[in-house]
């Protein structure tokens, strides 16, 4: 899973991920990789979602699209890193209009830098969960997220200071 672009909007971040192996495309039968999930972020398994078949994200990890994954892996992130929980997060595609493999992925934000720092991070997370390598510190990552958003005010206060 490659992130291709990300745009700040006014109301929202919007990144474009693509994936070239098909069979990269969902999570189902990597019981390992659904493991290693848990493991680094146990806060996933209470993560609602909007679906049709009223299943809990717990539920639908077990197969679902890999960037719907890498959603709910920058919300989580966000979360820890001091965002509210009730963030929302989209995944969409359409491979007709987009090209194979291509996946918009959205998210509202409280703040565009600790959202962005996210993605990042959710970048060597999905990495560590779908490849084996070696897992980002998220305590350390989430801990230098939440130092970004504190700094904001201080700029601004500056800034009207003149
Ligand atoms: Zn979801």
């Amino acid at each position: 899973m490659h992130v291709h672009s990300v745009t700040v909007c006014q109301d929202r971040v919007d990144v474009v991920v693509r994936i070239d192996d098909d069979e990269r495309m969902r999570t189902a039968g990597d019981d390992e990789a659904v493991r290693r999930v848990f493991d680094l972020l146990p806060g996933l398994k209470r993560h609602v979602c909007d679906n049709v078949e009223g299943l809990t994200f717990a539920e639908e990890i077990t197969d679902t699209e890999v960037p719907h994954l890498f959603e709910h892996v920058v919300i989580e992130l966000m979360a820890r890193s001091g965002s509210p929980r009730g963030l929302k997060g989209e995944t969409q595609w359409d491979f007709s209009r987009d090209g194979h493999g291509v996946f918009r992925v959205s998210f509202e934000y409280d703040d565009d830098l600790v959202c962005l720092g996210a993605i990042k991070t959710a970048d060597s997370v999905m990495a560590h969960i779908l490849d084996g390598t070696a897992p980002p510190d998220i305590d350390l990552e989430t801990a230098r997220l939440r130092g970004l958003r504190s700094r904001m005010p201080q700029v601004a206060g500056a800034l009207t200071r003149g």
